[in-house]
C-alpha cells in the first residue's frame, strides 16, 4: 500500500508548522517541513557568501547538501550537512532568502526529489507552497490553510517577540507580503490554490480546531 502523504500548503502565518506537527503526531506519520529546507540551502549559501540569485552556484549547492529531520523531536531538528541548524534558519533574512532561493528552477528540482524520497520512505505530512501541486500532486488529502493579512502578521510579531527579536509590526507586515507576492508570482511553482484542495481560513480557528478538521476529513 503506498504510504500516506498529507500535503499541508499556504502563505506565511497561517500556522502550517504548528498544525502539521500535530496531525503528524495524530497521525504517526513524519512531519516534513520543506520550508526549512529551503531555509538550510539559504543559510548554507549565505555562510559560502553565494548570492540568493546565483542559479548556477545554488544548483551546485543544492546538488551536494543533505538535508533531514531528526524524527520524534518537537519542533522537528532540521540536519543540514550533519550540523542542527534549526534556530539559525529562523530569521527574518533567511526567511527572504529561502524565498528567493526557491524561485531558482534548478534549486525546487533538487529539493523537490530530496522531498520526494523523504515522503516515499514512510509516508509523512508535508507542508510548503507546492506539496499538492508538485511534491505528490497525486495525493488524495490536500489542504490549503489561509488566514486574514493582519491576524498572520500579527502571529509572526509574536512568534519573532517570543523569541527575543524586536520587529515592529509594520516590518513584519509588510516582510511577509513582500514574501507572499515573490512565492505566489515567481514561474516555477507559484503558491496557488485549486479545487483539488479543501481550503481552510484559520483566522478564528484555535490550532486544535485546525487539526481537527484535517484529522476529520482524512478519516483517521
Ligand atoms: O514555510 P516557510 O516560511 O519556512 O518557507 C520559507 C520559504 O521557502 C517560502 O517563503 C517559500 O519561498 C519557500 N518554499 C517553497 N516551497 C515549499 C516550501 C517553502 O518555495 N514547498
Amino acid at each position: 500500500m503506498a504510504p500516506t502523504i498529507v500535503a499541508i500548503d499556504g502563505p506565511s502565518g497561517v500556522g502550517k508548522t504548528t498544525t502539521s506537527k500535530l496531525v503528524a503526531e495524530r497521525l504517526r506519520l513524519p512531519h516534513i517541513d520543506t520550508g526549512a529546507m529551503y531555509r538550510a540551502l539559504a543559510l548554507k549559501a549565505k555562510r559560502h557568501c553565494i548570492s540568493f540569485e546565483d542559479a548556477e552556484r545554488l544548483a551546485a549547492l543544492a546538488a551536494s547538501s543533505s538535508i533531514d529531520f531528526v524524527p520524534g523531536e518537537r519542533p522537528p531538528r532540521v540536519i543540514l550537512d550533519g550540523e542542527d541548524v534549526s534556530d539559525a534558519i529562523r530569521t527574518p533574512e533567511i526567511s527572504m532568502g529561502a524565498s528567493t532561493v526557491s524561485s531558482v528552477p534548478a534549486v525546487r528540482r533538487a529539493l523537490v526529489r530530496m522531498q520526494q524520497e523523504l515522503g516515499a520512505r514512510a509516508g509523512g505530512v508535508l507542508e510548503g507552497r507546492d506539496i499538492g501541486t508538485k511534491v505528490f500532486p497525486e495525493t488524495p488529502h490536500k489542504f490549503f490553510l489561509d488566514a486574514r493579512p493582519e491576524v498572520r502578521a500579527e502571529r509572526r510579531y509574536r512568534e519573532l517577540a517570543a523569541k527575543g527579536a524586536e520587529v515592529p509590526l509594520e516590518t513584519v507586515a509588510r516582510e511577509m507580503e513582500e514574501r507572499d507576492r515573490q512565492d505566489s508570482t515567481r514561474a516555477d511553482s507559484p503558491l496557488t490554490c485549486d479545487e483539488s484542495y479543501v481550503r481552510i481560513d484559520t483566522s478564528d480557528l484555535s490550532i486544535d480546531g485546525v487539526v481537527e478538521a484535517i484529522v476529520g476529513r482524512i478519516g483517521a
